[in-house]
């Protein structure tokens, strides 16, 4: 018998995923978490019905993700990851020679613990020293930095590794959070967020690329391509009060990205910059 797992992805497109197994399917105080494990990608992690990665592809996401942005900042020591609880992003963050500290804020914990489960080579780094979890709405979490937060409370780099723009994670892509999470930056510091699909969110990414624009000296938008997202093809909108995201930081002249070949599988010096050029209907999105 065969079995398939469709997400209806717009309403009027979507996916099919053929499954071998349910792995696992509950309810947390959040979402609806469903775990498969399926024929072409390995196991899947879906949330309310939408797939959040897929084991065969999730590096592209998460390095993509992580290592743009902190590639592009001369010394990231403090990150703040806002989402994220499979500890992709985490793992990937932790490759940067500079990253001192990490602090993760998803607000459901039950994603730390079926991913630290169902993914440990995802959620491997999410017992690293470095790294501290805070179970609780990350909107919440920079609104209390920015309002009260001292100096060396402020990150070097936020990712906001959300899911897509509802429910909990609506907060997350309003002009309040992203004045919030500026504020909660260091004067050098880079802000990047998952921004949906250049094909389907046209709108969403022309109302946060001008918040973003009017917030920080520079933005940029990068793409990736991720096959199990709506689309296939996906954006990051960042936020820079000095550095340009578009380019390797020269602190990185020395670092020799052929070592981490095997470990990045997507991510490397000619991707980072090649990511940035875009499509003319993307340009003309952001126009
Ligand atoms: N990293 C995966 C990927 O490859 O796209 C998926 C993203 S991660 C699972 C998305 C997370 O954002 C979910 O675990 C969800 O609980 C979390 N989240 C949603 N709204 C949030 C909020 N306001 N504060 C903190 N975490 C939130």
């Amino acid at each position: 018998m065969e079995a398939w797992f469709f997400e209806n992805q717009t309403g009027n497109f979507g996916i099919k995923i053929r499954i071998k197994s349910v792995l696992l399917h509950e309810f947390s105080d959040y979402q609806e978490i469903t775990i498969y494990d399926t024929l072409e990608f390995g196991k899947v992690l879906v949330l309310d019905k939408a797939v959040m990665f897929a084991e065969k592809n999730e590096f592209v996401y998460h390095e993509m993700l992580g290592l743009v942005p902190l590639f592009s900042h001369k010394n990231p020591e403090r990150i703040l990851i806002i989402g994220g609880g499979d500890g992709g992003v985490v793992r990937e963050c932790l490759k940067n020679p500079f990253v001192k500290h990490i602090d993760l804020v998803e607000i459901d914990k039950k994603v730390i613990d079926v991913s630290k489960e169902f993914f440990p080579e995802i959620a491997c780094k999410l017992e690293d020293r470095r790294v501290r979890i805070l179970a609780e709405d990350g909107i919440e979490f920079v609104k209390r930095i920015n309002e009260g937060g001292s100096e060396d409370e402020k990150y070097d780099v936020i990712l906001v590794d959300s899911t897509d723009p509802v429910g909990p994670a609506e907060g997350l892509f309003r002009r309040d959070f992203y004045e919030a999470a500026a504020g909660s930056l260091k004067d050098d510091g880079i802000f990047t967020a998952q921004t949906e699909s250049p094909f389907f969110n046209q709108n969403l990414i022309k109302d946060v690329g001008k918040i973003i624009k009017e917030i920080y000296a520079k933005s940029s938008l990068y793409c990736a391509s991720i096959p199990v997202y709506p689309s296939g093809l996906w954006s990051f909108t960042a936020g820079s009060k000095k550095y340009d995201t578009k380019v390797i930081n020269e602190s990185y002249n020395n670092f020799d990205f052929g070592r981490f070949e095997a470990d990045l599988k997507y991510y490397s010096p000619e991707i980072h910059s090649s990511s940035f050029i875009l499509p003319n209907f993307i340009k003309e999105i952001l126009k």
